[in-house]
């Protein structure tokens, strides 16, 4: 591409020569990974809801894969159990309310004698809607299995070869390796680990999470969290010069995923990320289609800068931001609060407004004749700034109401005029 990282490239191969053998060269194998993608996301797991058979059994698979990669159980076994509130709310709703769920734990011992008593915490949820009888997006589907391949399947696969990866040549520091339950239903099983940490989080150095990485599109990789360590823009740039994505690093720690359980006890995160798209939180997100070799670059990256992370000799510098009032996770489901209006909304731009990567097929946004790249500045009388407000803006509406939406199409602004509808109508 540019000078500068072909000069980087130059360096980067000069210094592998020096590098010892093994390491770098060993690519994670999309055809064996996507094997254990197609098995999670297959229909006899029946959706992998948190205290089901077939999460359980998606839990017995992760311990049997990540022991094949050479990883050892945490002290007290492979799975760390834990019971859903009978109080929350939330749970009592999606019918989950008293039942066990477990993460998967495996570790890689660091090589460095004093090192090795700090970890490197690499994650991903492993469970998802099962029938979607709550977070689906299609709730006419309640009872057909949400098979969830990229969601999470993607990034609980690919937690496995990382392991293989790094237990080649392990790092300094011990690296962690958990497969979270009950991320679907509220970051029930990170919730639980940071209340009860199985290694101390004062020696826990930074926590990389994978959730959705199955759908790498024009090598597009969004990387959130980068802002909740001073060093982490720095460091992925400096990664990103051998692997060339064209990447998208913003953001701090609180997102929609399981970083956020981590970065409220204070410590750094990142969420590996190939972005939304229209099989999100639906029957269709099914293993067909996978991008597996994406999929695979995205394991061997994620797995480069655990490496990196986990041989640094220096401290991190931890940035504290405070949480939202209302955060990401909330804008993703905006549109089952309110009226509806289907619109996806691009979660990686942050300019003016809010940029849609699509519209959902039959919805109000869709019949408006809104479309893609399109960014939505002003809903009704409320001015669109940010995913929040636009969420407050359909908030304000009932189904049904018809209402202005100011649009800027390559950078020119017009009006478009929805009917607002309900879920269940879409
Ligand atoms: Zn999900």
């Amino acid at each position: 591409m540019h000078t500068s990282q072909r000069l980087a490239t130059t360096l980067g191969l000069a210094l592998c020569a020096l590098a010892p053998p093994v390491t770098a060269q060993t690519m994670v194998d999309p055809v064996s990974l996507l094997n254990d993608v197609r098995y999670l996301s297959s229909d006899s797991l029946g959706g992998r809801l948190i205290g089901t058979p077939g999460a359980d059994s998606a839990a017995a698979y992760l311990a049997r894969r990540f022991k094949r990669s050479g990883l050892r159980p945490a002290p007290q076994g492979w799975f760390q159990s834990f019971t859903v509130s009978l109080s929350d709310p939330a749970a009592v709703r999606a019918g989950i309310a008293g039942r066990e769920g477990e993460n998967v734990v495996g570790v890689l011992p660091g090589h460095d004698s004093r090192l090795r008593n700090e970890i490197v915490i690499v994650g991903a949820h492993y469970d998802h809607l099962g029938t979607g009888k709550f977070g689906a997006l299609d709730p006419d589907s309640a009872g057909i299995v949400h098979n969830g391949a990229d969601d999470n399947a993607s990034g609980s696969s690919a937690l496995i070869h990382i392991a293989r990866k790094l237990h080649q040549n392990p790092p300094a520091r011990t690296v962690v390796f958990i497969a979270f339950s009950g991320e679907e239903a509220g970051l029930l099983g990170s919730d639980y680990y940071v209340k009860n940490p199985i290694f101390p989080l004062a020696r826990t150095y930074a926590m990389v999470n994978m959730d959705m990485v199955g759908r790498l599109r024009n090598d597009r990789l969004l990387v959130y969290g980068v802002s909740t360590a001073k060093e982490f823009p720095g460091l992925l740039d400096s990664l990103n010069n051998e692997a060339r994505f064209d990447l998208k690093a913003t953001g701090d720690g609180w997102g929609r995923s399981d970083q956020s359980s981590f970065y409220a006890v204070g410590l750094p995160v990142l969420h590996i990320f190939t972005d939304l798209h229209e099989d999100y939180h639906r029957t269709t997100d099914d293993w067909e289609k996978i991008n597996a070799d994406g999929l695979a670059k995205v394991a061997d990256f994620t797995a480069a800068i655990v490496r990196t992370l986990a041989d640094r000799r220096e401290p991190l510098t931890f940035v504290n931001v405070p949480p939202p009032v209302l955060s990401a996770s909330s804008a993703s489901s905006a549109s089952g609060y309110g009226a509806y209006l289907g619109t996806v909304p691009d979660m990686a731009d942050r300019a003016r407004g809010v940029r849609l990567t699509g519209v959902r097929a039959g919805s109000p946004a869709e019949k408006a004749g809104l479309k893609g790249n399109d960014i939505i500045v002003q809903i009704g009388d409320a001015p669109v700034a940010d995913l929040q407000s636009m969420t407050n803006a359909l908030r304000a509406h009932q189904p049904g109401d018809v209402v202005e939406i100011r649009i800027l199409r390559d950078g020119v602004e017009q009006k478009v005029t929805v009917t607002l509808g309900t879920r269940a109508s879409s």
